[in-house]
Formats: C-alpha cells, structure tokens, sequence
C-alpha cells in the first residue's frame, strides 16, 4: 500500500465487490481544500471553524466569516461541506478569548461555550447560511453535545438566525443540522439524539479521550491512548447502530478514519462516511479497495470478541499487511 497512489483519485471508495462508503476530508485552512480536491476528496465532513479564530487576534467579524466560509463553500461545490460551530476550550484556546480551568477538557468546551454566548453562536450560523447563498451545500455540525437539550437550545438558534436572513431578504435554506458523537454519555443516548438530527458524526479523538480517561495530547500516557480499546470498538459499534435505527446517517472525523485498518473496521460496522486527513485519504481508499466486505466483516467479528488492545492492534496489523 506504500506505492504511489496519485492514480487512485478519480476511483470510487469501494471495495473489491462494490461495497462503497464516502472519503470526505477535514479541514481549517484554505491550503487543505487544495489538496482535498487533488486527492479527490467527495466532501467535507469536517471543516474546523476555529482555525480562521485562532490565526486572529481579536473575533472575526459576521461579514469577515462570511467571506471565509464563503471559499470552503465554494471550493466544493456542489459537494457538501459540514461546518463545525466553534469548538474553543479544552487544548484550543483564543488569546483574545482566555478561558482560565484546571480542567479545561472537562470545562468549558465547545457548545457550551457557544450556548452560553449566543451572540458568537449566531454571527456563526448567519455568516454560514449567507455564505451558502445560491450553493446549498453547507451542512452544520455541533461539538461537544452531551445531552439532548444542547441540540435542542442550538436548533432554536439555528432556526432564529434562518428566519432573520430571510426577514433580510436572503433567500438561503435551512441547512442540515448534525451533532457530534464525542463524548460517553452520548453514546448512551446515540438513539435519543440521532432522531432529532440530520446526521451524527463521531468524533473518535475526543471520544477514545473520555472513554479511557486519557488526555489526548499527554505523551505520558500515550501509551494507554487505544483508538482500537474494546470499550471504544464497542462504542463505535453502537453508535452506528442506533444511528442507522433512528435512519440517520452516520460518518466518523476523528482520526481512527484515516488510519487504514480502522477505516475497513468502520466500513464494516456500517459507517457510511469516514472523513479524515486529505494526507491519510489515498492510503485508506487503496485498502478499502483491496478487501473483499465479507472479509473485512469477518476482520471485524474476531476484533470485536477480544478484550484487549495491543491484541486487537497485532491482528488489525497483520491483517494489512497480508493485503501487500
Ligand atoms: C474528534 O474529537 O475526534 C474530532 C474530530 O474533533 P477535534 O479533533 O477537533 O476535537
Ligand atoms: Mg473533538
């Protein structure tokens, strides 16, 4: 799978026997669009609004927004490009901005933030819905939910800012509203909240954090950092599930969708869109195009009956390596 794989962008993310499944990249600067798009990237499932905050020194203004967003927007046309509202906190801080814990990722993070500053919030979805104008292609995505009452508080916003645009005379769409799946207790409540969203996209980094209890960027622990823990396949697996009862479409963004072996995992476990690093995008199309489903199903059946890691790691590995 080391070979050059430029001539894999124009192919469909399907396996040997036509299973397919959709490769949408993650971005923030304008510099990932570029090579999204040479790597034949379908969509976005993630584009990072901090980022353009963070290169800032003070909140960029509605119409500032509006001009950023509007160029993700555009780059992909008419592919879908799924907008993540701020997701400040934790290791992701603005200068301009302190937010000052002990415990900043069990803190102020994310939708909290937003919902406590609805003003932030809706210059957001407004610079959104405007730079979408006359694309319709603009999705947007929550982070950090842990109960149903976010999304609900966060619809009414969404909703709110919609009807002003079209009080103003811009005549844009309601667009599709969905939710991260990030944190433990909304693995528990997956169904609950997949019926009340258009899509729902798990966000694997933080959600492998929370579950074992360990802080994703300490090198003290990476050790004990498992994307492939039992309790996070489970979880996974549950996920998806729930999602696909409720008939909600469910994808993943965190980075165990970029990596080979647990991109044929997901595929098996029902994830329809995995969106990753453009970077990982041409690695994970060339094993999903060298299996079988039946055989990344049955991959995915042994995987799931042993409790623990390294074992599971060992047998994913191996597993690639006997695709060359
Ligand atoms: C995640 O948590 O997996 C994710 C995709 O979001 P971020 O890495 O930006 O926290
Ligand atoms: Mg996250």
């Amino acid at each position: 799978l080391a070979r050059n794989l430029d001539h894999l962008a124009g192919l469909p993310a399907e396996t040997s026997d036509g299973h397919r499944v959709r490769l949408w990249v993650n971005t923030g600067l304008m510099a990932d669009v570029v090579r999204s798009l040479e790597r034949g990237a379908e969509g976005v499932g993630l584009y990072r609004t901090e980022v353009p905050f963070l290169l800032r020194d003070r909140f960029p203004s509605e119409e500032e927004q509006r001009e950023i967003y509007r160029e993700q927007l555009q780059a992909f046309a008419p592919r879908p490009v799924t907008m993540r509202t701020l997701d400040i906190g934790g290791d992701k801080a603005l200068a301009y901005f302190p937010i000052e814990e002990t415990n900043p990722f069990l803190g102020w993070r994310g939708i909290r933030v937003t919902l406590d500053h609805p003003e932030i919030f809706l210059g957001q979805v407004r610079a959104m819905m405007k730079a979408s104008l006359g694309l319709d292609n603009l999705r947007i995505m929550l982070p950090m939910i842990s109960g149903v009452g976010e999304v609900d508080a966060a619809r009414v916003l969404v909703e709110r800012a919609h009807r002003e645009l079209l009080d103003e005379g811009y005549e844009v769409a309601l667009p599709p509203l969905g939710i991260m799946i990030e944190v433990p207790s909304a693995v528990y409540q997956a169904r609950e909240l997949a019926e009340r969203v258009d899509f729902i996209s798990v966000g694997s980094n933080d959600l492998t954090q929370y579950l074992l209890a360990v802080d994703r960027n300490n090198s003290r622990v990476a050790n004990i950092y498992h994307a492939l823990h039992p309790a996070v396949l489970r979880a996974l697996q549950e996920v998806v599930t729930a999602g696909r009862e409720a008939n909600t479409k469910v994808g993943i963004c965190g980075e165990l969708a970029g990596d080979p072996g647990g991109a044929l995992l997901l595929m098996a476990m029902g994830y329809d869109v995995l969106s990753m690093n453009a970077t990982n995008l041409p690695r994970v199309k060339a094993a999903l195009r060298a299996v079988r489903k039946a055989d990344a199903d049955h991959l995915l059946q042994q995987v799931l009956v042993m409790d623990n890691a390294d074992e599971i790691e060992e047998t994913v590995e191996e597993y690639l390596k006997g695709l060359g």
